[in-house]
């Protein structure tokens, strides 16, 4: 019943996460995420899943959030 939505491979869009919980693409509550800094040119985004709260991650690259993530405020986080 479900066989329509499994055919799509993407793991998730531009604005979305990848929650393990719904195990579906969810767009960030509130629109927030943070950006973790884990090189000068690369980090985690860290949202919370609109739908369920969980914690989801993402990968990216800090020149492409504007791509990944448009209309999503994304607060830089400073790794200590
Ligand atoms: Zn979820």
């Amino acid at each position: 019943m479900k066989a329509r939505n499994a055919g799509r491979k993407r793991p998730c869009g531009p604005g979305q996460f990848y929650c393990f919980r719904c195990r579906e693409p969810r767009a960030p509550a509130a629109g927030m995420v943070d950006y973790l800094a884990l090189s000068p040119r690369a980090g985690n985004l860290r949202g919370l899943c609109g739908s369920c709260g969980a914690l989801m991650h993402r990968r990216a690259l800090l020149g492409s959030i504007a791509t990944v993530m448009p209309g999503v405020a994304v607060q830089i986080v400073q790794a200590p």
